[in-house]
């Protein structure tokens, strides 16, 4: 067979930093439809997605709207630590009530509560439909259930529980499957089922809802007991040994230990810390690491999954301030080559600004790509749309851009005890890109697209193929980078990324 281009190795084997921008992939041979491209992927050793992405842990893109629906649609957001423990850990309960299987700790009150009790809970929860019990704790005797249809209509917020639950119920015998509740609930065409022990104790709560969820949202990526999974970040401080606790408490996935230079004497202290306290409760993402020692330091130190990158996002001014970093698509193979060698996949983090570079980092030994930019301007992110000349904007800050400093997030760049803070990062803003429903899937087919014009079906056949060096690659002179681009119209709209 003729061999057209390089393979990988010698591609990145000179002293440059190459981009994504900088190269280009031949294609391959094309023997499978696009719809039989699979993007399925490890996060970490422990934790696999449906698909390959993951949202950054920055104040203006993942709150816990965003890790819902990352999770739901079969990615996962990893919430931002700008904010205080109970903020942290209370988004983080937020994604994990979302949706469920069991209910083991269902929200529950007692007969002589009052519908604006039940008021109480819809706001801070979203659902309404909350079993009574004796003193309206679970593991006692159930007496009713309220749901929205028993107080829709009555005027008197003040009227007790006990005089507008639903008392007849269909009820679960503990010990019956999820498959089996699920089917109760099919058949029964209620909305709750409340789950009994054989003295009729309330022990748990499934929801219809939740059978609903699982129909939209096949993908959805969850634990086995169907939460939807979430990952958190923490700085490399003592001080955020106290969150890290609560956090695992809380449910957490994923930690991300998150430092502007993850290999450091402080990221390995606080990996440490979590491995010794909270053995096989919780995967630890170490990082940023470019250079192949750095991963694996990390890969040594026992970190689960690694976070690419030193200076690639786009709000990050890191290279032009430190004089340190790496071009991330040289950044990306190198630590990917080292830690594919001990099974931990990375995490290709910062400067993805279209599909081709997702499908670039993947295809270069990335397992997953997390996205700040790309995200910032979805209906999930935080934060609401604003207008300027015409266009709907959102607003979207670096962490250590000087605005975010101030308000916590100098912490990964051990800046936050220090009188002058030099700032790695810019506020500035992103266009609306609408629901997060419509463009996670949009995103996904055109990476699936990118696999099937390369000739690979799956993200393992293609790091097979840069391994055996089947996967051919050129590099791509200023004039090619023109050429590749939209050219010489008088203008145009450009609608996709
Ligand atoms: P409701 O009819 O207003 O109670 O709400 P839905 O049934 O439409 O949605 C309830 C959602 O919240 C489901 O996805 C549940 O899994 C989830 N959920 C999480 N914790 C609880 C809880 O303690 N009680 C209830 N009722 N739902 C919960
Ligand atoms: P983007 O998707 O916007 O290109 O990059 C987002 C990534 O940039 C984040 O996931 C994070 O790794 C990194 N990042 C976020 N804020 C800053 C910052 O202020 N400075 C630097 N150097 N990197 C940042």
């Amino acid at each position: 067979m003729k061999q057209d281009g390089c393979g990988a190795q010698e591609f990145f084997s000179g002293h440059h930093s190459y981009t994504y921008d900088d190269l280009i992939f031949l294609p391959g041979h094309i023997h499978f439809a696009v719809d039989n491209v699979s993007l399925k992927t490890q996060l970490t050793r422990n934790i696999a997605l449906s698909l390959p992405f993951c949202s950054s842990p920055m104040d203006t893109v993942t709150e816990e709207k965003m890790a819902i629906y990352m999770a739901l649609l079969g990615g996962i957001g990893i919430l931002h630590f700008n904010n205080t423990l109970e903020r942290q850990v209370e988004m983080l309960k937020q994604v994990k009530r979302f949706e469920n299987g069991f209910i083991t700790d269902p929200v529950v009150l007692s007969p002589d509560h009052t519908i604006s009790d039940i008021e109480k809970i819809k706001l801070k929860y979203h659902f309404s439909g909350v079993p009574i019990t004796e003193k309206g704790e679970v593991g006692q005797k159930l007496l009713g259930i309220v749901t929205n249809r028993d107080i829709d209509f009555e005027p008197n917020r003040n009227r007790p529980l006990k005089e507008v639950m639903s008392e007849n119920l269909i009820v679960g015998q503990k010990g019956l499957s999820l498959e089996e509740a699920n089917d109760l609930l099919r058949t029964s065409k209620k909305g709750k089922l409340p789950i009994v022990d054989r003295d009729y104790n309330l022990v748990a709560l499934v929801s219809r809802h939740d059978l609903l969820l699982n129909r939209s949202y096949p993908l959805a990526s969850k634990n086995k007991n169907k939460q939807l999974i979430v990952g958190a970040a923490i700085s490399t401080r003592e001080s955020d040994h106290e969150r890290v606790d609560a956090l695992v408490e809380a449910g957490a996935d994923v930690l991300v230990v998150d430092a502007a230079q993850g290999d450091s004497l402080f990221a390995y202290e606080m990996i440490d810390y979590i491995k010794n306290k909270h053995k096989d409760s919780v995967d630890i993402i170490g990082g940023y690491v470019v250079t192949m020692n750095q991963a694996e330091n990390l890969i040594k130190k026992g970190v689960d999954g690694l976070r690419i990158g030193m200076g690639p996002g786009s709000i990050c001014t890191t290279q032009e301030t430190m004089a340190v970093g790496r071009a991330q698509a040289t950044a990306v193979y190198r630590t990917a080559s080292i830690a594919r060698k001990h099974g931990v996949p990375v995490i290709a983090d910062g400067g993805i600004a279209s599909m081709s570079h997702i499908v670039k980092a993947l295809a270069l030994g990335a397992s997953a790509v997390m996205m700040g930019m790309l995200l910032a301007g979805t209906e999930e992110s935080p934060g609401e749309y604003y207008y300027k000349t015409g266009l709907r904007l959102k607003r979207y800050r670096g962490m250590a851009s000087k605005d975010a400093m101030k308000s916590g997030g100098a912490k990964r760049y051990l800046a936050d005890q220090e009188t002058i803070r030099v700032a790695q990062g810019v506020s500035g803003s992103v266009i609306d890109r609408g629901a997060l429903g419509d463009f996670i899937p949009y995103l996904a087919k055109g990476v699936c697209h990118g696999f099937q014009d390369l000739g690979y079906n799956s993200l393992a056949e293609v790091h097979q193929g840069l391994d055996k060096e089947t996967l051919r690659m050129e590099m791509r002179t200023p004039a090619s980078q023109k050429e590749g681009g939209i050219h010489d119209l008088y203008d145009y709209n450009k609608e996709s990324i």
